[in-house]
């Protein structure tokens, strides 16, 4: 019988837990094994500590899942990631040389398509002179706009905001300070001030480009009115970091990574939830299970969870100084970031009706529907706010159009995601009554771009907010980047002041989850930092982050 974690990675990752075990004692112990986690192991495992990753369930990988359809064998969904930005460029995945473990990535060339109601797109490629003759299509005056801010944003994204999202973030006033220091900086600066709806209204006429870039910078989850957000704008114009997928399914990442930790000597206890974590002498010491169990940590206990889950959940309440409960208490979610999942098994690959005039179409990676102009941000938001179902703006993929491996020969995989609100009416549990009806809404949506899925639909399965947060209590409210990213909470305030250094407040306590810089999705640049600051705090050589 398959045990209950089974997923259709044919990940053998179980570990099985006997009543009665005696636990040992391993140098550092991290609580839930998310990719963040994974990426920390591997490099304390190479730096010759013994270590152990935790986790609630019965897998390891976190959101790096890829489950097959129980009701028909051989279809694979990737239902808690898919698009993993820029991944091969990582630091950690060549330092892990994940390859060598397994891991191979597709950058599919049409990597986005806006695809209007009226038949037109407009395309992002990995070749930019492809994007902008894209753009010159729409808009001349927005294409040269584009590629003039392009070339002055290019070396800001290249030679600071990259290199800052991998090493542990600097207080606000030295930042500020080094920024000023050269013209980039200070154009960073500047931009910084502004918001990103402010920048791309001031400085773009298309309503299409608009709501293009917009929601390309909106996939990122940032309010776009906040001002002082402007750094986002940068990396939307500029970056040359494109949507990639993992053959075989984003589990495929996860067995990549479980490789390159067993090699490094690493330890998994899955099927395991934390009850607290001891203190002694004011000192992190160990984890003690559900289970009744201890596990002994002689250098750090690292948690890759939420505020509340480490700081309130787990600490009895004297264990920490005074304060740092309330400032776990308010810890807050994006409003923006919760998905509403559709996945599709069909008989053939979603045929939009537009690649008849643009066959191009047939092999774009994203897709994005329902969007037409950059007035339905503010509609989204107030949705939101309201807690009510905005019209439908929706983003997917048919993965297997470039890995024909996660579908039975002939067959296909798709899905769409859509930015929904947690709170449905009076509150999340609506979304039991109310996900099958709106799976139904926005499978019509879909095919009104894409007509033969009123008959070539095999199959679905819809996940709400809700059910992300079911899976991962980690991702409260439904929000997969783990924490909203407002002024008090990003950089050297991620998750709150205080906190920003990727240490705890007491001795042998760490953080290194979503909740700490740079933040959500599949980086693992917060893993990546933490072993930075906790290899230097115990005195050991890491001549891999040299180089990043
Ligand atoms: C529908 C959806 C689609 C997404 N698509 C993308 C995408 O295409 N690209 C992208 O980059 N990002 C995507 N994300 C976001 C991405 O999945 C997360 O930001 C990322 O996985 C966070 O990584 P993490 O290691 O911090 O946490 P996770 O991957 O969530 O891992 C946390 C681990 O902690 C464990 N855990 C939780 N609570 C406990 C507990 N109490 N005790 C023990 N263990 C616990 C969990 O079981 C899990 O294994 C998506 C998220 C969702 C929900």
């Amino acid at each position: 019988m398959r045990p209950a974690c089974y997923h259709a990675s044919r990940i053998p990752f179980c570990h099985e837990r006997h009543e009665g075990d005696l636990l040992k004692t391993y140098d550092v112990v991290i609580l839930g094994a998310g990719h963040h986690a994974l990426v920390l192991q591997a490099y304390l495992g190479k730096a010759d500590l013994e270590v152990l990753s935790i986790d609630r369930r019965g897998v390891a990988g976190g959101a790096l899942t890829t489950v097959e359809n129980p009701r028909q064998p051989g279809f694979l969904h990737n239902t808690h990631s898919f698009f993993h930005r820029a991944l091969t460029q990582m630091p950690w995945y060549r330092d892990l040389e994940l390859e060598r473990h397994g891991a191979s990535y597709i950058e599919p060339a049409l990597n986005v398509a806006l695809v209007l109601r009226d038949g037109r797109t407009l395309e992002w490629w990995t070749d930019f002179e492809r994007t902008r003759a894209s753009f010159d299509a729409i808009s001349p005056r927005d294409a040269r706009t584009l590629e003039s801010w392009r070339e002055r944003f290019l070396p800001i994204v290249e030679e600071i905001l990259v290199p800052e999202s991998r090493r542990p973030p600097l207080p606000p006033a030295d930042r500020a300070r080094r920024l000023e220091g050269s013209a980039d900086g200070r154009l960073l600066l500047e931009t910084s001030a502004s918001s990103p709806l402010a920048f791309v209204e001031r400085e773009f006429e298309h309503p299409v480009v608009k709501a293009g870039l917009l929601f390309f910078n909106g996939l990122r989850e940032v309010d776009l009115r906040a001002r002082g957000f402007g750094h986002h704008i940068p990396a939307l114009l500029a970056s040359r970091g494109k949507a990639q997928m993992c053959r075989g399914g984003s589990a495929e990442l996860a067995r990549a990574l479980v490789g390159a930790v067993r090699e490094a000597g690493g330890e998994l206890q899955l099927d395991t939830t934390p009850r607290r974590i001891r203190v002694e002498g004011g000192r992190a010491v160990g984890v003690e299970t559900e289970a009744g169990d201890l596990v002994r940590a002689r250098r750090a206990v690292v948690s890759s969870l939420n505020p509340q889950q480490t700081f309130l959940d787990l600490f009895g309440p004297d264990d920490l100084p005074s304060g740092w409960r309330e400032h776990a208490a308010a810890f807050r979610y994006n409003l923006l970031a919760p998905l509403f999942a559709l996945d599709v098994d069909l008989e053939a690959p979603p045929l939009y009706w537009a690649a008849e005039s643009r066959p191009e179409l047939r092999q774009a990676f994203m897709v994005i529907l329902g969007l037409e102009d950059a007035g339905q941000f503010l509609e989204i938001v107030a949705h939101h706010e309201r807690g009510t179902i905005p019209p439908t703006v929706m983003w997917g993929a048919c993965p297997t159009l470039f890995d024909p491996s996660q579908a039975p020969p002939g067959k296909h995989t798709a899905f769409m995601w859509e930015k929904l609100p947690y709170r449905l009416g009076r509150d999340a549990s609506t979304w039991d009554e109310e996900r099958d009806a709106h799976a139904r809404r926005m499978l019509d949506v879909w095919a009104d771009y894409a007509p033969n899925l009123a008959h070539d639909v095999i199959d679905w399965t819809a996940r709400s907010p809700l059910d992300t947060e079911r899976a991962f209590p980690n991702m409260r409210e439904g929000d997969l980047l783990v924490g909203a990213f407002s002024h008090d909470q990003v950089g050297y305030h991620r998750p709150f002041a205080g906190a920003g250094h990727y240490r705890g407040p007491l001795p042998g306590l760490y953080l290194c989850g979503s909740s700490s810089h740079p933040g959500g999705n599949i980086t693992g640049l917060a893993g990546y930092n933490c072993a930075q600051v906790l290899l230097a705090d115990l005195g050991l050589e890491a001549p891999w982050f040299a180089s990043s």
